[in-house]
């Protein structure tokens, strides 16, 4: 296959590769700051990502909105969207300040936010919040 040339997102440069469609910045390591926190970070290779950790990412998810449409269709109970958004932008203070150390399993969590069990599942591996329940 052909390389196609492809200008970096974050630093400008050209580069080279075989991905084009997928890959936007050049294997430099590039430092970036985080949009959440402000917090400078060094971007890992062919990484555009814009934050700098997974809380933020978390934050960023919910802020930009990306998720919340599709996600309030497939609730079981939309009323309880607000918990929803709280539990997705980090699952592990969420499970804390709701539950604390007790370790709700996800049919509890699933009930508590209004989504399905494999949604809860989902978000609890993203972030690695397994310590903070118990996957069903
Ligand atoms: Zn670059
Ligand atoms: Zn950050």
């Amino acid at each position: 296959m052909m390389n196609s040339v492809k200008t970096c997102k974050l630093c400008g440069d050209t580069f080279r590769t075989k991905h084009p469609d997928t890959i936007t910045v050049c294997g430099k390591k590039h430092t970036v700051i985080c949009v959440i926190c402000g917090t400078e970070f060094i971007a890992s290779e062919y990484s555009d990502t814009k934050t700098c950790s997974r809380s933020c990412r978390g934050k960023y998810v919910v802020k930009s909105g990306i998720q919340n449409n599709i996600n309030k269709a497939r609730m079981q109970d939309p009323s309880k969207f607000d918990n929803f958004v709280e539990f997705k932008s980090d699952p592990a203070k969420y499970i804390l300040d709701n539950f604390g150390t007790s370790r709700p399993n996800t049919y509890t969590l699933s009930k508590n936010i209004g989504i399905d069990i494999a949604i809860v599942c989902n978000y609890v591996n993203k972030v690695n919040a397994q310590k903070s329940c118990h996957i069903l």
